[in-house]
């Protein structure tokens, strides 16, 4: 049934440890993706029969299997790790699509390993869903990410804050290699495993560069490129993934590791939801900045292989990071002009007066964006945009005449304008209150109705939905102060 083909597992033995998933009490399954299992090439009846479920509550091993923990490092909050790892993944392997493209197929919550640490090896019921709702939804947002295959409740309570009933997601990525996997070898100057590492992961997911002059420059090259078109999308979308360690920073470019991630409601740039980010340091506004960090930390690993000459090296790293905040800021400015329905850079100024007075007024940033998609051709919309604001504020009139005069500046029909802004500006993102809810009624009852809910909802982010106003709408109170927790 499942047609694995492993890479990653005849990588010699220093890159994981091979371990079997623990067994769990009574798989049942909360979700399954069919679209996602049909481009795997898998049998969505299959996965939800009995032993699909054994197969991916890792009850069974499947035929062609090698389940194994991924060996890793990582800065978390700035502080080097030497030894992170799967502490609570195997790798069960890789299969290849429909599309002939190498996937990973990975349980996330399915027992200790020997990168456990204190941990239990364990998942909850709540961030499981969290994370299978949300990666579905950047998906469908057309943001690279890792998906999710399936969710299951284990029938096991978990130890957290109180007790929770414990769960497992399948995992698909293009791979699971993080910033934070050159950086393991590296601490431990073993520059053999590195080499191995670079030359896998350029067959692999950069292909196009294996036979330039430096193939490891271009591969360090081809990463920064990745990470600035990946955080740029985020923005655009009020995203704050909240934990950018070097662990959770994907070498293929994919957004990983769902633990404290929201979307922002009202704009204000210093959002942070997380309850252990209190520096800021993974703040909305901070996360380009972020990733050019992370990407100094791959430099740092991958210097011996870019020159043998250390300065040399050093001088091309350089360069690469300063491509990369170029790289960023142009995707950033010009993916927020777009939002607008602009291209000119000169009608920047337009976009920052928006956000001033957006954050000032506590505007909510998705609905903002719909609404003045909305009234590119219907001026009956102005009212509902003005009435996002705190306060109707004599600026914020001025500001909408100054952007009619520029959107009829602009050499395109007003039409063409407002399809193209509803290409970039969803109506409907993962609310947290509708996030919190489904939760609730999940954990508290056994109630899955709102999963199956959002999740068709959230399909199609782009198009106006009867009946799902509920889903449209911002809390109703601001000053909820939403925190999240760390996926643990
Ligand atoms: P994360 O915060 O999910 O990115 O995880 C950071 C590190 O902690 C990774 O090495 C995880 O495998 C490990 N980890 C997180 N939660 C657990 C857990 N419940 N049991 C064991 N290891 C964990
Ligand atoms: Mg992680």
């Amino acid at each position: 049934m499942f047609k694995f083909d492993n890479s990653y597992a005849s990588l010699p033995q220093q890159f994981y440890q091979k371990i079997n998933p623990s067994p769990v009490s009574n798989p049942s399954l909360i979700k399954i993706n069919t679209s996602l299992a049909t481009e795997l090439g898998l049998d969505p009846e299959y996965l939800q029969s009995d032993q699909g479920i054994a197969i991916l509550s890792g009850n069974q091993i499947a035929q062609g299997s090698q389940p194994l923990a991924q060996a890793y490092a990582g800065h978390q909050f700035g502080n080097f790790v030497p030894q992170l790892g799967d502490g609570r993944a195997n790798l069960l392997g890789e299969i290849i699509d429909i599309n002939g493209k190498r996937r990973d197929l990975q349980l996330k919550g399915s027992g200790q390993t020997q990168f456990s640490r204190a941990g239990d090896g364990r998942a909850g019921l709540g961030p499981v869903i969290r994370e299978f709702v949300i990666s579905e939804a950047m998906h469908a947002l057309g943001v690279p990410t890792t998906r999710s295959l399936a969710a299951i409740k284990t029938g096991d309570q978990i130890q957290r804050e109180s007790l929770m009933p414990g769960a497992i997601l399948t995992r698909v990525a293009s791979s699971h290699i993080r910033v934070g996997t050159f950086e393991y070898f590296i601490a431990r100057n073993d520059f053999e495993s590195l080499k191995i590492l670079a030359d896998y992961v350029i067959n692999r997911h950069y292909p196009e560069i294996v036979d330039s002059e430096n193939p490891y420059a271009e591969l360090f090259r081809a990463v920064a490129q990745r990470q600035a078109k990946l955080i740029a999308k985020w923005m655009q979308l009020g995203f704050i993934h909240g934990v950018m360690n070097t662990d959770n920073c994907s070498i293929a470019g994919e957004t990983i590791d769902y633990g404290p991630c929201a979307f922002m409601d009202f704009y204000d740039p210093d959002t942070v939801f997380s309850s252990i980010d209190r520096m800021g340091r993974y703040a909305y506004e901070q996360q380009g900045f972020i990733g050019q960090w992370n990407l100094s930390c791959l430099a740092n690993a991958l210097l011996p292989l870019i020159d043998s000459k250390q300065e040399t090296a050093i001088s091309t790293a350089k360069a690469v990071l300063e491509e990369y905040t170029d790289d960023f800021t142009n995707y950033h400015s010009i993916g927020l002009l777009n939002k607008i329905g602009l291209e000119q850079k000169g009608n920047l100024a337009l976009v920052e007066d928006l956000f001033k007075l957006m954050h000032k007024y506590r505007a909510d940033f998705t609905l903002s964006f719909h609404y003045l998609t909305e009234m590119v051709t219907d001026q009956s919309y102005d009212q509902e945009f003005i009435s996002l604001f705190d306060e109707a504020n004599p600026k914020l009139s001025q500001w909408i005449q100054d952007w009619r005069q520029a959107l009829s500046e602009e050499d395109k029909e007003l039409q063409t304008i407002a399809e193209e802004m509803n290409k970039v500006n969803p109506v409907y993102i993962p609310r947290n209150h509708i996030i919190e809810e489904m939760i609730e009624a999940a954990v508290s009852n056994q109630d899955y109705s709102l999963i199956h809910k959002l999740s068709e909802v959230l399909a199609k982010p782009f198009t106006k939905q009867e009946g799902a106003d509920y889903y449209l709408l911002p809390p109703k109170d601001k000053n909820q102060n939403y925190q999240t927790f760390c996926g643990t």
